[in-house]
């Protein structure tokens, strides 16, 4: 397993590695770890002959600073943690932000229509922006034939999906499903800083998506979005940012049932102040 520190030496060795035409998988992520990332991580395996996986805590994609300061990091555990995955993955950990940002770390600006208006755009503005700079950068540099992402950010997985089919058409997206706890929580590298009883708590997060499920169509649009906001803020510590139900293709809103568009609920609860979001596809 190599572990590369500087952007110098990786674009050296995949130079040399094109001549083994090797199929690249590259599976970008923020660190601190978890089941939910080595699950990309795996199936990356399965699908390419040679594996990368990224670590770099973007920091043109958090909009709030305080959130980019607490963000968790963790880089020997996480070596470790590939390592028990298989010795045959290669981890890029930029020594430092100058390595992926050589000038000022600033945001290209995409045109990703509603997609980066909505939801997770409209309440982390720029924060979409900040995402596709990134993985514009990391696309450029490792020429990927297939890319990671988890459906626990679908959102961000239209996103992607576009930036490939404007810039990067050789480039093939895949979609892992979401990985939760026993709780029904899904994994996510904030859990870290919610104490263990409100891990078990937020379990209601997923109820809710499952509650949506059961019942849209059956129950109005309002009255699902009342029955989910007090199930959820049952719970002093739980508020309801977001409840929205959307087609999942192209995030236009829910107006009514209709057999040939497949909706999605998406969620966004604070609990403590730590924002979860999740999402489960309703029709
Ligand atoms: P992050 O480190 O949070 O930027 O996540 C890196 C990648 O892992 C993204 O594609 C996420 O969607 C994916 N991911 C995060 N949590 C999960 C999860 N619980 N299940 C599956 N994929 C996940």
């Amino acid at each position: 397993m190599s572990v590369i520190r500087k952007t110098i030496d990786l674009k050296k060795i995949l130079r040399l590695n094109k001549i083994k035409r090797n199929k690249i998988g590259l599976v970008p992520t923020m660190g601190t770890l978890h089941e939910g990332h080595l699950s990309l991580v795996n199936e990356a395996l399965e699908n390419c002959d040679e594996v990368w996986v990224s670590i770099f805590v973007n920091p043109i994609q958090f909009n709030d600073p305080k959130d980019f300061k607490l963000y968790p990091s963790d880089p020997n555990s996480d070596i470790k943690k590939i390592h028990s995955v298989s010795k045959d993955i290669n981890l890029f950990i930029p020594k430092s932000v100058r390595e992926i940002y050589p000038a000022n770390p600033i945001s290209e600006k995409f045109d990703f229509g509603i997609l980066d208006k909505v939801m997770e755009g409209e309440q982390r503005p720029g924060h979409f922006n900040g995402v596709a700079t990134v993985l514009k950068k990391l696309f450029e540099i490792f020429e990927p034939n297939h890319v990671f992402f988890g459906e626990k950010d679908y959102q961000q997985t239209l996103i992607v999906s576009k930036l490939i089919d404007n810039l990067f058409p050789k480039i093939s997206l895949m979609v892992c499903p979401t990985i939760r706890n026993e709780n029904g929580l899904a994994l996510s590298s904030r859990n870290n800083h919610l104490p263990k009883k409100y891990q078990k708590i937020c379990g209601v997060i997923f109820e809710s998506l499952l509650l949506a499920k059961e019942n849209c169509g059956k129950m109005s649009y309002l009255d699902l979005n009342k029955t989910i906001k007090t199930k959820i803020e049952k719970s002093n510590s739980l508020k309801l940012e977001y409840f929205e139900v959307r087609n999942e293709k192209n995030l236009e809103p829910f107006t009514q049932i209709n057999k040939n568009i497949r909706y999605r609920a998406f969620i966004c609860v604070r609990a403590k102040g730590i924002r979860l979001i999740d999402n489960l596809l309703l029709t």
